[in-house]
């Protein structure tokens, strides 16, 4: 496996993997590799010739008070794990490569670059709902580096984790709208054996708020049942929840949202498929989840 920081030379490596006629599997990350990761690289693997995964912890998807600076890194370890996973070549630029100053004037504002005066992809709509509303910018963020990816490696097919659902969704609508000839999948959320959903950020928890922080899966889990048992209200679904999340000490509810899984429309009586979606912090850490449900 091969690790790579310089734009050009992805560009000249992958020109010789589609003329060879292999079709390249796409995984886009921030890196700090778990099985959440490693599950992508891995149907990549199965399903294309060649994998290519990225790692770059993009400035530009977080807010000046978010944690940029403090999100786990950790090169060496990722590269031996997406070897093993089955990634041929690794993506790993700086942030000057991708945001090199004639990309634009990024304002260096609080520690973080903002998406001011320069090309930027927007999802309206989707991207300042939920998530976007809660991370104002943070969407824009995810769409412009994606669609960058996108350009420098240009895929058959990308992966994405359900466990970003929003995300998901956003990168299926740009995709769409602006005709980018990239099959997108969307694979399953991994968890922890108790239903942590895995996530970088859960390296943040201390013990308390780890054990705190089931409840955004036991939550989801409730839903589940309330809706089996044929409750379809979904404002009570969601007080239940929020009498749930109430009960630990260190978790405070973003948001909890019942939504139509294609349009993520708010959904008030549940007759069909609904994604459940959860935004809750545990302390200082913002955790996401969510679950689908109601269907056949
Ligand atoms: P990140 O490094 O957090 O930006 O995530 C990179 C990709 O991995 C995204 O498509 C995520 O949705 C996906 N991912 C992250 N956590 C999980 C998980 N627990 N299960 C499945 N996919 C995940």
């Amino acid at each position: 496996m091969k690790t790579v920081s310089k734009i050009e030379q992805v560009r000249r490596d992958l020109k010789k993997v589609r003329e060879k006629g292999k079709r390249i599997g796409f995984v886009p990350t921030m890196g700090y590799f778990h099985e959440g990761h490693l599950s992508l690289i891995r149907r990549a693997r199965k399903e294309t010739d060649f994998v290519v995964s990225s790692i770059f912890v993009n400035p530009t998807q977080f807010g000046p008070r978010e944690d940029y600076r403090r999100y786990p890194r950790n090169l060496s370890r990722d590269k031996k794990l997406a070897e093993d996973a089955g990634a041929e070549l690794i993506f790993a630029p700086s942030v000057s490569e991708i945001y090199p100053p004639a990309y634009s004037t990024p304002l260096k504002r609080k520690r973080s670059l903002s998406l001011t005066g320069c090309t930027y992809v927007d999802v309206q709509g989707l991207g300042s709902i939920l998530c976007g509303a809660s991370r104002p910018g943070h969407f824009s963020g995810v769409a412009t580096i994606v669609t960058k990816l996108f350009n420098i490696v240009q895929p058959d097919v990308a992966y994405f984790g359900q466990k970003d659902f929003q995300q998901a969704a956003i990168i299926k609508k740009m995709v769409e709208d602006l005709n980018m000839g990239v099959r997108i999948k969307v694979l399953p959320v991994v968890r922890e054996e108790d239903g942590l959903a895995m996530s970088s950020r859960n390296t943040y928890l201390s013990g308390r708020e780890r054990m705190d922080a089931l409840v955004l899966y036991q939550s989801l889990q409730q839903a589940r049942k309330m809706i089996k048992s044929n409750i379809r209200d979904s404002r009570r679904i969601k007080s239940r929840i929020k009498d749930l999340i109430k009960s630990k000490k260190s978790a405070k509810v973003d948001y909890i949202a019942i939504v139509d899984p294609e349009n993520l429309g708010e959904v008030k009586k549940i007759t069909r498929k609904v994604a459940v979606l959860l935004a809750v912090w545990i302390g200082k850490t913002r955790l996401i989840d969510n679950m689908l449900m109601g269907g056949k």
